[in-house]
């Protein structure tokens, strides 16, 4: 019997799970999913909330399961009637869909394969002399005897941006994005670090609970993500040149605009590049030298964000009428202080291109600059006792740790494990951006084929 141990059950773990169950044939398998949380399938991203907080991709592209791409559509329909494959549905429906799927796969999964789900939060793995994992050790103590483990344990919540002096009272700053806000009796504003679609999710869950609140949001480039796009998709099958100019940051986002220019100037729509980009992102980050990576995340990370994580377009109409009723500010600038004054909070910034530093009392800030992928700074006493032993490494950029393809955990000595592996958001050190269910899902056959003892 050959055990594979997935730590985390968010979207990772639980698609992970799901695949394992549904391909798994031969020698005898048990898979045991071990979640901290209450539920498996959910994270941060599909939890159960006060707000219905919506997804950003369309119905018809969130499927966790490559070769069924309608498959979360038709889980939608049954409890939506007439929805179309456009709609962006709530993300608590998508978390109850990943549960429902991973139900029917154990139902329905070989003799050979079977699912054990423990609630415990691993605090620690066993490792032999070569590195390899013997067990992994809960919470309580109790030691679990596994062949193979998985780390699908996602990113951790948002740290402040370094150089930020914060002399902040604990109630003042909302780390986590989607908690409860602090009380407002008296409708102060409140200010939001950072201008992502956590912004959003910010914005819309503050003026749906409070009618009158003011919202400021502070990012360094002030850029507001762009709507997905209505138009007709036109498929770009080839690569576009990117691969020739690959190599060097500049000249491939030189040649990425002549696609983009190129593209609308035919009739279709500049998100489609964006889609390949993603789509080559892997090889093409790859071939990036660390000068080149650096250049990138110093003049690029900012516009690809922005323009890779997009808003439904009912989103952004809602935010733009509140910027037009002046109930959402945006501000481009860089944060300097954030102090607690009396029952509020100081916010000071710097506004970008120059001019005299701005202040603004707000009865909280919340921390929306999205989650922190540098282990170093996880408080996890998983990662804290891997990171000491060299089990795992960052990458010299902080994006994630180093891993070999299929997500095989990299050593401080360079050696990639032969069965540690890591599922999810940290990938991007080495791979670049695998953080959506498009790219997660792929990554997650790709391993539980690997894991799968038995198949060629
Ligand atoms: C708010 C938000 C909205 C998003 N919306 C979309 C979208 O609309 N479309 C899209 O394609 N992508 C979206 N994404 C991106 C993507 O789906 C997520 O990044 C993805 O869910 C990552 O899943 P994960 O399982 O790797 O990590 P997580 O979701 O963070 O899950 C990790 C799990 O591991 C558990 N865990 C951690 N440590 C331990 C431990 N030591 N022991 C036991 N359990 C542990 C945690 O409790 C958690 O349940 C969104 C992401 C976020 C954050």
């Amino acid at each position: 019997m050959t055990t594979v141990a997935i730590v985390g059950a968010g979207f990772s773990g639980a698609a992970l799970a799901t695949h394992l169950l549904r391909r798994h044939q031969g020698a005898p398998l048990e898979v045991e999913l071990i979640e901290r949380g209450a539920e498996v399938g959910r994270g941060v991203a599909y939890a159960r909330r006060d707000h219905e907080y919506l997804l950003n991709v369309p119905a018809a592209r969130m499927s966790a399961t490559p070769s069924d791409p309608e498959e979360f559509l038709r889980y939608a329909r049954v409890r939506r009637a007439g929805i179309s494959g456009e709609a962006f549905l709530p993300r608590a429906l998508f978390g109850d869909y990943l549960s429902s799927i991973l139900r029917e796969a154990e139902e329905s999964a070989d003799p050979s394969v079977r699912l054990r789900r423990i609630r415990a939060e691993v605090v620690d793995l066993e490792l032999n002399g070569e590195g390899e994992p013997r067990a992994v050790v809960l919470a309580d103590g109790t030691r679990i005897e596994s062949d193979r483990v998985v780390l699908a344990t996602g990113a951790s919540a948002p740290r402040l941006p370094a150089g930020i002096r914060a002399e902040l009272a604990a109630g003042h700053q909302r780390r986590d994005p989607w908690a409860e806000p602090r009380p407002n009796p008296l409708g102060r504003p409140l200010v939001v670090l950072g201008m992502g679609l956590t912004m959003v999710d910010v914005v819309c869950a503050a003026v749906e609970r409070d009618a009158k609140v003011e919202v400021h949001a502070i990012s360094r480039h002030g850029l507001l993500a762009p709507g997905q796009s209505e138009r007709a998709a036109l498929a770009l099958a080839d690569s576009g040149g990117l691969h020739e100019a690959g190599g060097s940051t500049r000249r491939l986002f030189a040649a990425a605009r002549v696609l983009a220019h190129d593209t609308e100037r035919r009739g279709g729509d500049w998100r489609q590049v964006i889609t390949l980009m993603r789509r080559e992102m892997p090889a093409l980050w790859r071939a990036l030298a660390p000068v080149e990576r650096a250049r990138f995340l110093r003049h690029v990370r900012s516009y690809w964000d922005v323009h890779r994580h997009r808003l439904p377009g009912e989103v952004l109409a809602r935010i733009e009428a509140l910027r037009a009723e002046g109930r959402v500010r945006l501000h481009a600038g860089r944060i300097e202080s954030l102090r607690s004054v009396g029952d509020l909070v100081r916010v000071t910034w710097r506004p970008r291109g120059g001019g005299a530093p701005q202040a603004l009392d707000a009865v909280e800030v919340v921390n929306a600059t999205g989650p922190d992928h540098d282990v170093t700074h996880f408080p996890d006493r998983l990662w804290r006792s891997l990171l000491a032993r060299g089990r795992v490494v960052p990458d010299e950029f902080r994006l994630g740790i180093r891993t070999a393809p299929l997500g095989a955990v990299l050593a401080a000595d360079g050696r990639a494990a032969a069965n540690l592996f890591y599922l999810g958001p940290l990938l991007r050190a080495d791979h670049w951006d695998i953080t959506a269910v498009g790219e997660l899902r792929e990554a997650a056959v790709r391993l539980a084929d690997q894991l799968s003892v038995g198949r060629p």
